[in-house]
């Protein structure tokens, strides 16, 4: 369990390597992509707390397995989706556009849609004292999603989009991929000082049991060859060498 003070926001390790993330402020709390239900609702009512809302990146069950179980237990409860995705995320009340800004816990949070992985994922960016993007299945740290449903083109432009946003934005993915992504990394690029510095980073905290993410933009540009992809040419050639990758 990792806890980010500033915001407070603690993941929780659930099935393989899924986090659930749980930002809480004021006894209410917001969850991102409940796979499922059970470590939720123990988390909030060990500390007494109330759930006030649910983001969902996308429809992969991984993703979306305990949001019916938190609407029985908190029938008022609002479900934030991709109005895209009514029909394989039923149960959103409140459905989301790209670009669109919500008030979440006092908070701004804006939608950034970020396809590829499926035909409509979505992202949701606090630009907060320190930035906080919940990113879902888009990037991880040292890889990035499987293109499912969209284009190369698509997960490349969704990749610039990310990039975009202020260096210091900490990074909430679905997740804990960051080991397996740097050793197939450095199957490319065997010399690369900077990413045989963040495995190394990644072990000890492994091996202590802390997870791996957030992790911080600026950090993410400089070992993910995703990110510093120069083209569509070569961000192809590394999702298809990765996809084969065992
Ligand atoms: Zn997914
Ligand atoms: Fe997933």
């Amino acid at each position: 369990m990792e806890f980010n003070k500033a915001q407070n926001i603690i993941g929780l390790r659930v099935l393989s390597d899924n986090v659930i993330w749980v930002w809480e402020k004021d006894k209410s709390v917001v969850v991102i992509d409940p796979s499922v239900h059970e470590p939720v609702i123990r988390y909030i009512d060990e500390n007494n707390l109330h759930l006030e809302a649910i983001l969902q990146t996308h429809h992969h069950s991984d993703h979306i397995g305990g949001t019916k179980y938190l609407i029985e237990r908190w029938p008022n409860v609002k479900v934030i989706a991709s109005s895209k995705e009514k029909t394989r995320i039923p149960f959103q009340n409140v459905s989301v556009e790209d670009g669109e800004t919500l008030n979440i816990l006092g908070e701004e949070v804006k939608i950034i849609e970020v396809l590829g992985h499926t035909s409509s994922h979505i992202a949701f960016f606090l630009n907060g004292k320190i930035p906080v993007l919940f990113i879902g299945d888009t990037l991880f740290s040292g890889g990035c999603g499987r293109i499912f449903e969209g284009t190369y083109k698509q997960m490349y432009s969704s990749l610039k989009k990310i990039k975009s946003l202020p260096k210091n934005t900490l990074i909430y993915c679905a997740h804990e991929y960051t080991k397996a992504n740097l050793l197939w990394a450095l199957t490319l690029k065997p010399k690369d000082q900077d990413i045989k510095t963040k495995l190394l980073q990644v072990e000890k905290k492994l091996s202590i049991n802390e997870l791996t993410i957030p992790f911080l933009l600026d950090e993410e540009i400089k070992i993910n060859l995703f990110l510093r992809a120069k083209n569509l040419k070569e961000f192809t050639f590394l999702r298809e060498n990765k996809d084969s990758w065992v």
